[in-house]
């Protein structure tokens, strides 16, 4: 068998084409353009390169996007200051702080304070806290993109064994989560879970977000299992590589995404849908107010938290 090889970059592509007449619907009949305002911190090339790949996408479908950059020595204080100013700015449907920030800076104080409605990376805690019960505003980006890479090859999800290896708090775990709100039956391997591949072969699913080299050898995947692999690792000789052993384990999966080419363009391109949803949902139109990410009616915002 040979896997059928999941082109994320021919699907972000299709997305961003159907993104771009959204975009276009809002401007021309309600007036708004969408648009994502981004706090870069210091100055990390890793951050500084991927915030260049977020404004360019946003370019690419027609949103407005906001760059504010602050010196490393900006106070926690500075920062929420500016995350306030955007909350309360209704020409900003999204905000993003790009991560990692420096140290002297809380992550969690940062995240929590961005309005939930315009938490479009979909890391506030109430967007972490409804994918358990599938009430998100946003879904995070990645665990999206892996969701719609399924869904666009029409793998089927309800009923399957997924097994997602990688537990952290935003790709492992919210990819699980969102995956047993389609009914999935969802394991989460981590470091310490006790031979791996007992677990990786009961997969019909496997999601692999590790970080690690070839940690999914061919011997650890069952014939016929669909590989999601979100991985994305810098060799010494300067090659990027995903957490599979693409080579060998394509000759068993029945999909498989490749690294770069899979995830990795999905990412940036649910962040721009995440936006443009956002400005939808000031408009008046109501198909798109409130309605679930994850495919479920959800109360409505205050109802939900007050629950
Ligand atoms: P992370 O925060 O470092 O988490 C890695 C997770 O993998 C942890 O839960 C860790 O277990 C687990 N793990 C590490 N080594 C393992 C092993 N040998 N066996 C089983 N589990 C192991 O990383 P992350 O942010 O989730 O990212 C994971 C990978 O995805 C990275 O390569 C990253 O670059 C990539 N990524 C790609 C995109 C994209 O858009 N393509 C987006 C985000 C991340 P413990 O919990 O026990 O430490």
């Amino acid at each position: 068998m040979s896997a059928k090889i999941i082109d994320g970059k021919a699907i972000a592509h299709e997305l961003r084409a159907e993104y771009y007449g959204r975009v276009h619907e809002l401007k021309s009949r309600h007036g708004v353009t969408p648009a994502l305002a981004v706090i870069l911190v210091g100055d990390n090339p890793a951050s500084r390169s991927y915030v260049r790949n977020k404004i360019a996408g946003c370019r690419e479908v027609g949103i407005r996007s906001e760059l504010i950059e602050l010196p490393v020595s900006a106070s926690e204080q500075e920062l929420l200051g500016h995350i306030d100013t955007l909350n309360e700015d209704p020409s900003i449907h999204g905000i993003l702080v790009q991560l990692p920030l420096p140290p002297h800076i809380k992550v969690s104080s940062v995240l929590e304070r961005i309005s939930v409605e315009k938490d479009v990376d979909g890391f506030h805690l109430y967007n972490m806290g409804g994918l358990v019960t599938g009430n998100t505003v946003f879904s995070p980006c990645t665990p999206y993109g892996v969701q719609k890479l399924l869904e666009h090859e029409q793998i089927p999800v309800e009923g399957r064994n997924v097994v997602v290896v990688g537990a952290s708090n935003i790709v492992g775990k919210p990819t699980a989560l969102m995956l047993m709100q389609q009914d999935a039956t969802v394991c989460i391997c981590h470091k310490k879970t006790r031979d791996l591949a007992q677990f990786t072969l009961l997969a019909d699913i496997l999601v692999v977000a590790a970080g690690v080299p070839n940690l999914i050898l061919p011997q650890m995947v069952r014939t016929g299992a669909v590989v999601i692999d979100v991985g994305f690792n810098r060799l010494p000789d300067g090659r990027i590589v995903g957490d599979v052993d693409f080579e060998g384990v394509r000759q068993k999966a029945s999909y498989i995404t490749p690294v770069p080419g899979g995830v990795g363009q999905m990412t940036v391109t649910m962040l721009l849908h995440n936006t443009i949803l956002s400005a939808e949902r000031t408009t008046a139109a109501p198909t798109h107010r409130g309605r679930s990410l994850l495919g479920r009616v959800p109360a409505p915002v205050a109802d939900a938290a007050s629950g």
